[in-house]
């Protein structure tokens, strides 16, 4: 089963994922491979720190390339943070046809760009596991440590005004059009992400038959 997770920075997506993969998905999120990317060599440091800290895309071939590599034929996949942009989506149409599977059902969390103001504000980040955290609506046991690994919890630096700026205007012209497009290939599930985890959750599991049959 291929699952593509999109939607406004805050929507859940990352807490879904992590569910999920306590169910044996794969789940292969773009921002935690590019940090990855960056803790393990200067020289790729050098030349994605800057364009991550501007919010702007890491260019389509090494978001590819990254997919491959870490793409396993054998498991249900979810993509969280891909496709971002028409190419990308088209690349993945591509290499999943060569593979012989296809898109299963996109899951678009779908609340306001209001909304997603007001959730960023308390939302927190592990640095070891990159578990991420809300001070109010999921908060950890003491709300300073990671529940996982007790490492020390703080603020994403993404979630910066600027920054959230840089991400909407991207979100609006270029993902907004690939979920369209999604929708209309009618693969697109709305997931209305102003819901609790737990709600949502269950949400996701009764959009697509797939879910159902291959957890219970
Ligand atoms: P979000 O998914 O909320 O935008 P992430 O933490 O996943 O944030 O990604 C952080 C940064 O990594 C993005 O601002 C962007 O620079 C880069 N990035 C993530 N996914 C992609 C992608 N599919 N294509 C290009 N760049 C990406």
């Amino acid at each position: 089963m291929i699952v593509v997770m999109m939607g406004l920075p805050g929507s859940g997506k990352s807490r879904t994922a992590s569910r999920l993969e306590n169910r044996g998905f794969k789940i292969i999120t773009l921002g935690n491979l590019l940090r990855d990317e960056i803790a393990n060599s200067e020289e790729k440091a050098k030349k994605l720190l800057p364009i991550i800290e501007r919010a702007e895309l890491v260019d389509d071939e090494l978001i590819c390339k990254l997919i491959e590599e870490n793409f396993d034929k054998e498991a249900d996949t979810v993509f969280d943070g891909f496709p971002k942009n028409k190419n990308q989506a088209e690349w993945l149409k591509k290499f999943l046809k060569k593979q012989g599977k296809k898109i299963s059902v996109v899951l678009h969390f779908d609340f306001t760009e209001e909304e997603m103001y007001e959730r960023l504000k308390g939302r927190q980040i592990c640095k070891k596991c990159q578990m991420v955290y809300h001070e109010k609506n999921f908060p950890s046991i003491d709300g300073i440590h990671c529940d996982n690994c007790s490492e020390m919890l703080i603020h994403k630096i993404d979630d910066e005004p600027d920054r959230l700026k840089k991400k909407l205007e991207i979100y609006r012209t270029e993902t907004k059009p690939v979920i369209e497009e999604y929708k209309d290939l009618g693969l697109a599930k709305v997931i209305d992400a102003t819901q609790s985890a737990v709600d949502m959750y269950y949400e996701v599991m009764e959009s697509n038959k797939r879910f159902l049959m291959r957890i219970h």
